[in-house]
């Protein structure tokens, strides 16, 4: 077998990581529309069992129902999911030394899991790239220590929008009055800038180790078209396009979990930028997680002022990404660019 052909077979798979409410749904929607791929919502979650037994899948059945889930596990030892769940300790040693911890049979478990799972589910489709939204740097880690191809997309969004989504009321709709989780919980300004900070330094950590790119939420809604076939074609996915109104017609979804807006959106989307935080988060609020989250937002070129972002100029002029870190699992950074795309941005169809 030649080795183009070995990486044509290799199950990839796109793992958004990042904080919660930052677009990953949407991202996650949009990949989704690429013949060859499968989204399969937050597979992080598969180890919790309330969420198992109680949930409903993206495609409305309720999860323990639904076929496409019953013939993915139906030849694993999924019965001991819970049990399997590697400890918090292992990930974090993981994370921070450059080896596996061999000598961790539930992690060794844990891992071997994961990799079955995805093999199950390539078996069933077919799709060659899987699309995997669970956006715990923990858990990509684990996944990267698995067989399969993994790119790392590292969504970011201000912190401040971030905050101010978790102060909002949002029902979990798609769950029943009688819910274990009616609404989603929420959350003071502070803490959501903590652990904004908090999930974003893991993923630069993650980014050190594995195939990475970045992506600015604020940069998906502008151009979405544009910044999903840069991943698209980084996998070697064809590209997809919105219909003539703007559009996009999003596959039925076999997806765990998730944010409770892909109910609600179903299977056509007109992406709309959500920057309600820039007028309606409190003062006292914007500032602590400004404070808070500085040289981050920095980092990723947020403006620390409110005012700028009201004054943004388009992003062909001002944004910018940080992409394409060529890295093996476990090697060293080999290159590292920050690139510019003024000129592509200004012709986001690419035409
Ligand atoms: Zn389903």
């Amino acid at each position: 077998m030649t080795s183009r052909s070995k990486e044509d077979r290799q199950i990839k798979v796109v793992f958004i990581v990042g904080y919660t409410r930052s677009g990953s749904t949407l991202l996650e929607q949009l990949l989704s529309m690429a013949p060859g791929s499968v989204a399969v919502g937050e597979m992080a979650y598969l180890w919790e069992q309330r969420v198992r037994n109680n949930s409903y899948c993206g495609c409305g059945s309720k999860w323990t129902n639904c076929s496409f889930w019953k013939n993915i596990l139906g030849d694993l030892p999924s019965s001991d999911f819970s049990k399997a769940r590697s400890p918090f300790g292992a990930f974090f040693r993981d994370l921070v030394s450059k080896g596996r911890p061999s000598d961790d049979q539930d992690y060794e478990r844990f891992v071997n899991q994961i990799e079955s799972i995805y093999q199950a589910i390539h078996d069933q489709t077919g799709c060659s790239v899987i699309i995997d939204s669970s956006k715990r740097p923990f858990f990509g880690l684990a996944v990267s220590r698995t067989k399969v191809s993994v790119t790392f997309v590292h969504l970011v969004r201000d912190s401040r929008g971030c905050a101010f989504s978790w102060k909002k009321a949002k029902a979990r709709v798609e769950l029943g009055k009688d819910a274990f989780m009616p609404f989603m919980p929420q959350f003071p300004a502070h803490r959501s800038a903590l652990a904004w900070v908090w999930n974003n330094l893991q993923a630069e950590i993650l980014s050190r180790r594995c195939q990475n790119i970045v992506l600015r939420y604020e940069d998906l809604v502008e151009n979405p078209t544009f910044e999903v076939n840069k991943i698209l074609n980084q996998v070697g996915l064809p590209s997809i396009s919105p219909d003539q109104n703007g559009t996009f017609h999003i596959p039925t979804s076999h997806g765990i979990w998730g944010n409770p807006d892909r109910w609600s959106s179903r299977n056509a989307i007109k992406v709309t930028k959500d920057e309600r935080w820039i007028s309606e988060l409190s003062k006292p609020d914007f500032i602590v997680s400004t404070l808070i989250s500085a040289p981050l937002l920095k980092w990723y070129g947020y403006p620390l002022s409110r005012n700028k972002h009201v004054c943004r100029p388009s992003a062909s002029s001002e944004l910018q990404s940080r992409n394409h870190r060529e890295l093996r699992h476990g090697a060293p950074v080999r290159s590292r660019q920050i690139l510019r795309d003024e000129t592509q941005r200004s012709n986001p169809n690419g035409r």
